[in-house]
Protein backbone atom coordinates (compact mmCIF):
# COMPACT_ATOMS: atom_id res chain seq x y z
CA UNK A 1 0.00 0.00 0.00
CA UNK A 2 1.18 3.52 -0.63
CA UNK A 3 0.54 7.06 0.52
CA UNK A 4 1.37 10.71 -0.03
CA UNK A 5 3.65 11.76 2.90
CA UNK A 6 4.73 15.31 3.79
CA UNK A 7 7.48 14.96 6.02
CA UNK A 8 9.19 12.38 8.41
CA UNK A 9 11.61 13.80 11.06
CA UNK A 10 12.80 14.26 14.46
CA UNK A 11 11.72 16.20 17.21
CA UNK A 12 10.37 17.17 20.50
CA UNK A 13 6.75 16.52 20.76
CA UNK A 14 5.74 20.38 21.67
CA UNK A 15 1.81 19.56 22.80
CA UNK A 16 -0.15 17.99 25.38
CA UNK A 17 0.38 15.33 27.95
CA UNK A 18 4.05 14.52 26.27
CA UNK A 19 5.24 17.64 26.16
CA UNK A 20 8.94 17.58 25.63
CA UNK A 21 9.51 13.70 24.54
CA UNK A 22 10.90 13.00 21.51
CA UNK A 23 9.22 11.56 18.78
CA UNK A 24 9.71 10.88 15.20
CA UNK A 25 6.73 12.24 13.12
CA UNK A 26 5.24 11.43 9.90
CA UNK A 27 3.02 13.55 8.70
CA UNK A 28 0.59 12.64 6.16
CA UNK A 29 -1.27 14.67 3.40
CA UNK A 30 -5.01 15.34 3.90
CA UNK A 31 -7.66 16.10 5.81
CA UNK A 32 -10.90 15.93 6.32
CA UNK A 33 -12.03 19.19 7.76
CA UNK A 34 -11.02 22.77 7.79
CA UNK A 35 -9.48 24.85 10.66
CA UNK A 36 -9.28 28.36 10.48
CA UNK A 37 -6.23 27.94 12.23
CA UNK A 38 -4.90 25.21 9.98
CA UNK A 39 -0.81 25.73 9.38
CA UNK A 40 -0.72 22.56 7.37
CA UNK A 41 -1.26 22.73 3.25
CA UNK A 42 -3.45 19.86 3.07
CA UNK A 43 -5.03 19.26 -0.34
CA UNK A 44 -4.29 15.86 -1.90
CA UNK A 45 -1.96 15.39 -4.38
CA UNK A 46 -0.33 18.89 -3.11
CA UNK A 47 2.57 17.00 -2.35
CA UNK A 48 4.59 15.50 -5.13
CA UNK A 49 7.81 14.85 -2.79
CA UNK A 50 8.28 13.64 0.87
CA UNK A 51 10.74 15.22 2.75
CA UNK A 52 12.86 13.08 4.94
CA UNK A 53 15.64 14.27 7.39
CA UNK A 54 18.92 12.50 6.54
CA UNK A 55 19.66 11.65 9.94
CA UNK A 56 17.41 12.71 13.06
CA UNK A 57 17.83 16.12 14.17
CA UNK A 58 19.99 17.32 11.45
CA UNK A 59 17.02 19.48 9.83
CA UNK A 60 18.61 18.64 6.36
CA UNK A 61 16.27 16.36 4.44
CA UNK A 62 16.46 14.29 1.59
CA UNK A 63 13.36 14.11 -0.84
CA UNK A 64 11.38 10.70 -2.21
CA UNK A 65 8.99 11.10 -4.56
CA UNK A 66 5.12 10.22 -3.24
CA UNK A 67 3.47 8.22 -3.04
CA UNK A 68 5.49 5.89 -0.76
CA UNK A 69 5.33 2.24 -0.10
CA UNK A 70 4.79 1.40 3.72
CA UNK A 71 7.76 -0.56 3.63
CA UNK A 72 9.44 2.03 2.30
CA UNK A 73 8.18 4.22 5.36
CA UNK A 74 8.63 1.33 8.12
CA UNK A 75 12.20 1.14 7.15
CA UNK A 76 13.36 4.63 7.17
CA UNK A 77 11.59 4.66 10.77
CA UNK A 78 13.59 1.72 12.03
CA UNK A 79 16.76 3.39 10.84
CA UNK A 80 15.74 6.60 12.44
CA UNK A 81 14.86 4.37 15.22
CA UNK A 82 18.52 2.71 15.50
CA UNK A 83 20.07 6.22 15.46
CA UNK A 84 18.49 7.69 18.79
CA UNK A 85 15.99 6.07 21.08
CA UNK A 86 12.31 8.09 20.62
CA UNK A 87 9.56 7.72 23.00
CA UNK A 88 7.21 6.96 20.59
CA UNK A 89 6.46 7.68 17.05
CA UNK A 90 3.64 10.61 16.17
CA UNK A 91 1.86 9.95 13.20
CA UNK A 92 0.12 13.42 12.38
CA UNK A 93 -1.60 15.56 9.73
CA UNK A 94 -3.44 16.47 8.04
CA UNK A 95 -5.56 13.83 9.64
CA UNK A 96 -3.81 10.41 9.96
CA UNK A 97 -6.82 8.13 9.96
CA UNK A 98 -7.80 9.00 6.55
CA UNK A 99 -5.08 6.67 6.15
CA UNK A 100 -5.87 3.82 8.30
CA UNK A 101 -5.10 0.98 6.24
CA UNK A 102 -1.70 2.30 5.61
CA UNK A 103 -1.28 2.25 9.28
CA UNK A 104 -2.07 -1.11 9.51
CA UNK A 105 0.43 -2.43 6.84
CA UNK A 106 2.96 0.08 8.98
CA UNK A 107 2.76 -0.10 12.68
CA UNK A 108 3.26 -4.23 12.64
CA UNK A 109 7.08 -3.19 10.66
CA UNK A 110 8.09 -0.73 13.31
CA UNK A 111 9.06 -1.36 16.96
CA UNK A 112 7.87 1.52 18.97
CA UNK A 113 4.81 2.85 21.18
CA UNK A 114 2.74 4.52 18.83
CA UNK A 115 1.19 8.16 19.06
CA UNK A 116 -1.66 9.35 17.38
CA UNK A 117 -2.65 12.67 16.17
CA UNK A 118 -6.31 13.39 15.08
CA UNK A 119 -8.77 15.42 15.23
CA UNK A 120 -11.24 13.22 16.69
CA UNK A 121 -14.08 13.22 13.83
CA UNK A 122 -13.65 9.95 12.54
CA UNK A 123 -14.46 6.80 14.68
CA UNK A 124 -14.68 4.02 12.27
CA UNK A 125 -11.21 4.79 10.96
CA UNK A 126 -10.10 4.57 14.76
CA UNK A 127 -11.98 1.37 15.05
CA UNK A 128 -9.54 -0.24 12.42
CA UNK A 129 -6.29 0.77 14.17
CA UNK A 130 -7.03 0.72 17.77
CA UNK A 131 -5.54 -2.51 18.59
CA UNK A 132 -2.07 -1.07 17.10
CA UNK A 133 -2.25 2.29 18.94
CA UNK A 134 -0.41 3.12 22.20
CA UNK A 135 -1.85 6.72 22.92
CA UNK A 136 -4.49 8.88 21.59
CA UNK A 137 -4.25 12.35 21.75
CA UNK A 138 -7.66 14.14 20.35
CA UNK A 139 -8.68 17.28 19.22
CA UNK A 140 -12.09 18.24 20.29
CA UNK A 141 -13.07 20.95 17.22
CA UNK A 142 -14.95 23.85 18.27
CA UNK A 143 -18.16 24.48 15.24
CA UNK A 144 -16.60 28.39 15.21
CA UNK A 145 -12.92 26.89 13.58
CA UNK A 146 -14.05 24.03 11.22
CA UNK A 147 -17.98 26.00 10.76
CA UNK A 148 -20.04 22.70 11.46
CA UNK A 149 -20.49 20.37 14.40
CA UNK A 150 -18.93 17.45 15.34
CA UNK A 151 -20.28 16.94 18.75
CA UNK A 152 -21.45 13.50 17.58
CA UNK A 153 -18.69 12.23 16.18
CA UNK A 154 -16.25 13.67 18.82
CA UNK A 155 -18.33 11.10 21.28
CA UNK A 156 -18.34 7.99 19.89
CA UNK A 157 -14.62 8.72 19.05
CA UNK A 158 -13.78 8.65 22.73
CA UNK A 159 -16.05 5.86 24.01
CA UNK A 160 -13.45 3.80 21.35
CA UNK A 161 -10.64 5.38 22.25
CA UNK A 162 -11.01 5.84 26.52
CA UNK A 163 -9.55 2.42 27.44
CA UNK A 164 -5.99 3.93 25.80
CA UNK A 165 -4.15 6.31 26.88
CA UNK A 166 -5.96 9.66 25.65
CA UNK A 167 -6.06 12.79 26.35
CA UNK A 168 -8.14 15.35 24.60
CA UNK A 169 -6.87 18.51 23.34
CA UNK A 170 -9.21 21.89 22.87
CA UNK A 171 -7.42 24.88 21.05
CA UNK A 172 -8.91 27.91 22.63
CA UNK A 173 -9.54 31.12 20.40
CA UNK A 174 -9.62 34.72 21.84
CA UNK A 175 -13.82 35.09 20.99
CA UNK A 176 -14.41 31.39 22.10
CA UNK A 177 -18.23 30.42 22.17
CA UNK A 178 -18.64 29.41 26.36
CA UNK A 179 -21.58 27.42 25.52
CA UNK A 180 -19.53 25.38 23.21
CA UNK A 181 -16.63 25.49 25.57
CA UNK A 182 -19.54 24.37 28.19
CA UNK A 183 -20.55 21.40 25.04
CA UNK A 184 -16.81 19.99 24.87
CA UNK A 185 -16.45 19.91 28.55
CA UNK A 186 -19.69 17.60 28.90
CA UNK A 187 -18.91 15.57 26.73
CA UNK A 188 -15.55 14.86 27.89
CA UNK A 189 -17.06 14.55 31.73
CA UNK A 190 -20.05 12.10 30.38
CA UNK A 191 -17.50 9.77 29.10
CA UNK A 192 -15.01 9.70 31.93
CA UNK A 193 -14.12 12.98 34.12
CA UNK A 194 -10.94 11.43 34.52
CA UNK A 195 -9.50 11.88 31.35
CA UNK A 196 -7.29 14.88 30.97
CA UNK A 197 -7.81 17.62 28.97
CA UNK A 198 -5.60 19.96 27.90
CA UNK A 199 -6.70 23.36 26.92
CA UNK A 200 -4.19 25.08 24.62
CA UNK A 201 -4.51 28.97 23.45
CA UNK A 202 -4.37 29.33 19.55
CA UNK A 203 -1.14 30.56 18.14
CA UNK A 204 -2.44 33.79 16.77
CA UNK A 205 -1.94 33.47 12.93
CA UNK A 206 -4.58 33.67 9.87
CA UNK A 207 -6.56 36.59 11.46
CA UNK A 208 -7.71 34.93 14.78
CA UNK A 209 -7.59 36.49 18.17
CA UNK A 210 -5.12 35.16 20.51
CA UNK A 211 -6.73 34.19 24.10
CA UNK A 212 -6.05 36.27 26.78
CA UNK A 213 -4.51 34.99 30.29
CA UNK A 214 -7.31 35.59 32.05
CA UNK A 215 -9.75 33.80 30.20
CA UNK A 216 -7.50 30.77 29.80
CA UNK A 217 -7.60 30.53 33.65
CA UNK A 218 -11.20 31.38 33.35
CA UNK A 219 -11.70 28.85 31.14
CA UNK A 220 -9.34 26.37 33.21
CA UNK A 221 -11.62 26.98 36.38
CA UNK A 222 -14.87 26.33 34.85
CA UNK A 223 -13.91 22.90 32.89
CA UNK A 224 -11.88 22.42 36.95
CA UNK A 225 -16.12 22.03 38.11
CA UNK A 226 -16.65 18.75 36.27
CA UNK A 227 -13.27 17.49 35.04
CA UNK A 228 -10.39 15.98 37.65
CA UNK A 229 -7.29 16.82 35.45
CA UNK A 230 -7.66 20.38 33.13
CA UNK A 231 -4.09 21.49 32.36
CA UNK A 232 -3.42 24.54 29.81
CA UNK A 233 -0.11 24.15 27.73
CA UNK A 234 0.30 26.19 24.71
CA UNK A 235 2.30 25.19 21.58
CA UNK A 236 5.73 24.83 23.20
CA UNK A 237 7.68 23.62 19.82
CA UNK A 238 7.26 27.54 18.64
CA UNK A 239 8.46 28.91 21.51
CA UNK A 240 11.68 26.52 21.26
CA UNK A 241 12.14 26.81 17.13
CA UNK A 242 11.48 23.36 17.07
CA UNK A 243 9.57 21.96 14.07
S1 LIG B 1 -7.77 18.97 11.75
FE1 LIG B 1 -5.60 19.59 11.88
S2 LIG B 1 -4.79 19.23 9.84
FE2 LIG B 1 -7.03 19.20 9.65
S3 LIG B 1 -7.56 21.30 9.08
FE3 LIG B 1 -7.70 21.16 11.30
S4 LIG B 1 -5.69 21.83 12.07
FE4 LIG B 1 -5.45 21.36 9.88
Amino acid sequence: METNIIEIFSSVQGEGRYVGCRQLFVRFEGCNINCQFCDTENAPGSHLMCNIETRPGSRKFTEIINPVEASEVAAYINRFLQQVPHQAISFTGGEPLLQAGFLQELIPMINCPVFLETNGTLPQQLEKVLPLVDIISMDIKLPQVTGREYWQEHKEFLELAKDKDVYVKLVIPGDINEDDFHKAVDLVAGIDDSILLILQPVTPMNGVLGADPGLMLELQQLALEKLKDVRIIPQTHRMMDQL
